[in-house]
């Protein structure tokens, strides 16, 4: 895309109505007049030096800061500029640029640049804030007014119904009635609404006022009988079918309808009475808000227009789109600016800053909180074994003889209070969380085996816990065992700035054994203690919300979430929005497998009632009402569906360039991934794609929870994707798909085996390579020249073994000069296969005859390996 700023791009950029930024401009003395005109750095920076003047803080003439003496570009400061987000980044030219101005000796001293630079970042957000205030309101206006329109609407629409009824009635009546009983109501015989009859003023000034359109059609939609007209009324872009009905439609007339029906589409067609519809003089401009990306017919519906003639739009303009295709957000603004209404970016969805404005009045007293662990540390040093004891021997057992479900966190109450524990141990876990911006984990139980030590694994749980702030506990596990050594623990812990207390440091080290469950309480202390002093608070009445830590699909209950409360009180008959799934809470579940009424913060419980099966990582928010679960949910969904058609339109593009010939074509791997729980298809998504560089990218098809189905066979067929089923089986539908495709299905119960074979799997596509290495190289000491022979240099083998088969490289000054082969190799004369490192011989090269004292002879040879991530 082109680097250049029009006026309209630079609107957008600091969030100004193009027309406002005209006037600026023209202010500043710098005369445009199409939006489309390219802006340049002086331009911009003529208009930054006139805004600031015009706030009555710059002092430097105007000239001065449009003519700076140098101009530097200083991209790698991007982020942090905010203001226009998404692609319009870009803004950080101007900034840097004006950056440059001060460096003019004679204004020097008195400016600092970052100052500078500061005061016009903090104007431009200052500026977009208030725009960003001033669009809220509008939106709200319009929000509000919709939301009339639409009562009165339907007040109309029911009364219409009654009277016509009403008239039903009086029509099978015998004959006199009828005629007498219309003409006594002839508004109200096809639906007036009387209410709009009784005040005909308010309607003319709602009528008068531009921004009223969209109301005022609105109304008039449920009051038409034809209500198609009043949709071509409001409609600026219309077929030629629409058109031609239109227009035939104004004369014609119903004839199966009454009179005064007539009479009345007469009368709103005048656009004269009280309830006419007012046919606009002037073409309505709709304002339309835009996301990172949008689906054709989506936009044709905030456009009102049919998405056929937005598709013929987009063609005109030379982009290809079908109906269901999403396109970019700077290709729909153009489109919308073609069709001629103005395009405005959706910052924050409607629905989902009612959200947050929802979320915000649920304040209250914050209380203490229960922390939440999570254990991590090396495989095999006893995660799982901790974890098992604790839940074991702690959690409080249910009826069924202390059977406990696994659901994928459990609490615990201790004698100091009560804990929280994620149960899948596991740095894959941990990550992914935080990649999606949970932040659940309050404390990191890093488990160290007492016999092992501190391994690669435990080092990585050491620099995620800090890079995710959260403190850390030592366990040094398995005492229990003869070759424990705790203070060698301690001591390698100290390499990575772990230090323990009786060390001197900050870091509580427990030393424990989850076999024989010595320790473990100290454990329980250890991290009670810690949670006092991060002093944990939250407020733990009111709506609840918090974050998904596993999910399923389950045969009997529907989709199930096991969700942690994070603030208030999670109940049952909740509504609730969870990621794109909304729903009410049917039932709740604690970690022994019993119902419980509700849950406060920090408490883990499974959740049944939702619309679909949320993904791990997604917050889940209690709201007043099912409506607005629903259109939050269904918001997100549309956002997110829309982004990743973006994306797999990003794909297909990369695709088609691989097929013209890159030279640097990439190899893809593509792989369906299903697993039991969603915990594990994150984190299978996470491990696989990482696997990718710059020779292979691990592309994923699908990936999800549950069973192989059909659809999921035919997909991984189209892709000629490689399927991996996670604790998960492929049904017999599947199987037939797979094994007539020939597909490569593989089962797994183990993430590390995953990412083993999927590395093989790799491998196999990137093929062999050609190595070189090097096996010997001989010193050459002297050279001989003989007529039989040629050159033959007298040589000691100092590294290797020098082969007569093999092809040499001659080096001088460690430079190749030579490359070819020996033309001999002999050892006191003899001629000989192989001579060994610190061996004499004497070596001919063939077809090269200036070897000379000094120079080395590199043996090598050519080796076929095979190619791995
Ligand atoms: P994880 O991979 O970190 O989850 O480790 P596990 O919990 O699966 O434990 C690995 C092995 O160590 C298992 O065979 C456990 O029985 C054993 N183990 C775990 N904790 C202890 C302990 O405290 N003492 C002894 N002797 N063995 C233990």
């Amino acid at each position: 895309m082109s680097q250049q700023t029009t006026i309209r791009k630079l609107a957008a950029l600091v969030n100004t109505p193009v027309e406002k930024l005209l006037e600026q401009l023209s202010e500043a003395g710098m005369q445009f007049s199409d939006p489309d005109q390219v802006v340049t750095s002086a331009e911009k920076l003529k208009l930054l030096g006139f805004l600031k003047r015009a706030h009555g803080k710059g002092d430097a003439p105007v000239e001065e800061i449009a003519a700076p003496k140098k101009i530097t570009l200083n991209r790698s400061r991007k982020q942090e500029l905010t203001v226009g987000g998404g692609k319009n980044r870009q803004t950080v030219d101007v900034v840097v640029r004006k950056k440059v101005t001060l460096s003019r000796p004679t204004e020097g001293a008195a400016l600092d640049p970052d100052a500078e630079r500061a005061e016009i970042l903090r104007k431009l957000e200052e500026s977009r804030a208030k725009n960003l205030s001033e669009q809220q309101r509008l939106a709200e206006e319009d929000k509000r007014r919709a939301d009339e329109a639409e009562q009165r609407r339907q007040e109309a629409e029911a009364e219409a119904e009654r009277l016509r009824q009403a008239a039903a009635a009086a029509a099978a009546a015998p004959e006199d009635a009828d005629p007498a009983a219309a003409r006594r109501t002839p508004g109200h015989g096809h639906g007036h609404k009387p209410a709009a009859a009784a005040r005909p003023d308010e309607r003319g000034a709602a009528a008068a006022k531009p921004k009223a359109n969209r109301g005022s059609h609105a109304m008039v939609s449920g009051v038409e009988d034809d209500d198609k007209t009043a949709r071509f009324a409001g409609q600026l872009h219309l077929s030629a079918s629409d058109r031609a009905r239109r227009s035939t439609g104004n004369t014609r007339g119903k004839p199966q309808r009454g009179g005064p029906q007539r009479r009345s589409g007469a009368q709103s067609r005048s656009g004269g009475g009280p309830h006419g519809f007012e046919r606009p003089t002037a073409p309505v401009q709709r304002e339309v808000a835009i996301g990172d990306a949008i689906t054709v017919a989506d936009l044709a519906q905030k456009l009102a227009m049919k998405g056929g003639d937005v598709v013929k739009a987009l063609f005109k303009m030379g982009v290809m789109a079908t109906i269901t295709q999403s396109i970019d957000h700077d290709t729909a603004v153009l489109a919308v600016e073609e069709l001629g209404h103005t395009a405005v970016r959706a910052d924050a969805d409607d629905a989902e800053s009612e959200l947050i404005a929802h979320v915000g009045e649920a304040q209250g007293e914050q209380v203490v909180r229960p922390p939440v662990v999570t254990i991590m540390g090396h495989v095999d040093h006893g995660k799982t074994s901790l974890l098992d004891y604790i839940r074991r021997t702690k959690v409080a057992s249910g009826e069924a003889g202390g059977i406990t479900q696994h659901i994928g966190a459990y609490h615990v109450e201790t004698d100091k209070g009560v804990i929280s524990f994620l149960d899948t141990p596991g740095h894959a876990a941990f990550t992914s969380m935080r990649a999606r911006g949970a932040k659940l984990t309050d404390i990191v139980v890093l488990v160290v085996a007492a016999d092992d030590g501190v391994m690669p694994q435990t080092a990585e749980a050491i620099q995620h816990a800090k890079a995710a702030k959260v403190p850390l506990i030592v366990a040094i596990n398995k005492i229990d065992k003869s070759g424990a050594d705790p203070s060698r623990v301690k001591n390698e812990l100290l390499e990575h700035d772990v230090v323990a207390e009786d060390f001197g440091g900050d870091t509580q080290v427990v030393e424990l054994s989850a076999k024989t469950g010595d320790g473990v309480d100290d454990l329980l202390d250890a991290i009670s203690l810690q949670s006092e002093v991060l002093e944990l608070r939250a407020v733990a009445e009111g709506r609840a919300s918090g974050t998904v830590i596993e999910s399923s699909l389950d045969k009997g209950r529907g989709p199930v979430a096991t969700v942690l409360v994070q603030q208030g009180l999670l109940a049952r008959g909740d509504y609730l929005v969870c990621g794109i799934q909304y729903g009410r809470v049917r039932a709740l579940f604690d970690e022994t497998g019993s119902q419980t009424q509700s849950a406060g913060p920090s408490i883990p419980v499974q959740v049944l009632g939702l619309s679909g099966v949320p993904e791990a990582g997604d917050d889940f928010v209690v709201v007043a009402d099912e409506r607005l679960a629903k259109e939050v949910a269904q918001q997100r969904e549309t956002k997110r569906r829309e982004t990743r058609l973006v994306q797999a339109a990003g794909n297909r593009m990369e695709d088609i360039m691989a097929q013209m010939g890159q030279a640097e074509q990439q190899l893809s791997l593509n792989l369906v991934i299903k697993a039991d729980v969603q915990g594990s298809v994150e984190a299978l998504r996470q491990a696989l794609t990482a696997l990718s560089n710059d020779q292979i990218r691990v592309n994923i098809i699908v990936a999800g929870v549950g069973g192989i189905t059909e659809s999921d066979a035919n997909s991984a067929a189209a892709a000629k994707a490689t399927i991996i089923g996670f604790n998960v089986r492929a049904d017999a539908s599947a199987r037939k798909v797979i094994e007539n495709s020939a597909l490569d299905l593989r089962y797994f119960s183990v993430i590390y085996d995953v990412i083993d074979q999927v590395k093989q799997v790799a491998s196999g596509i990137l093929g062999m390579e050609i190595r070189e290495e090097i096996i010997g190289i001989a010193q050459v000491r002297d050279v001989f020249r003989s007529s039989k022979f040629g050159a033959v240099a007298g040589c000691m083998v100092v590294e290797g073994v020098v082969k007569r088969s093999k092809p040499i490289r001659v080096l001088r000054d460690n430079t190749v000069v030579f490359e070819g082969e020996l033309e001999s190799l002999r050892r006191f004369k003899e001629n000989v296969d192989e001579v060994r490192n610190g061996t004499e011989c004497g070596i001919g090269v063939k077809a090269y005859n200036d070897v000379k004292a000094g120079d080395q002879i590199e043996c090598f040879e050519r080796i076929e390996v095979q190619r791995t991530l």
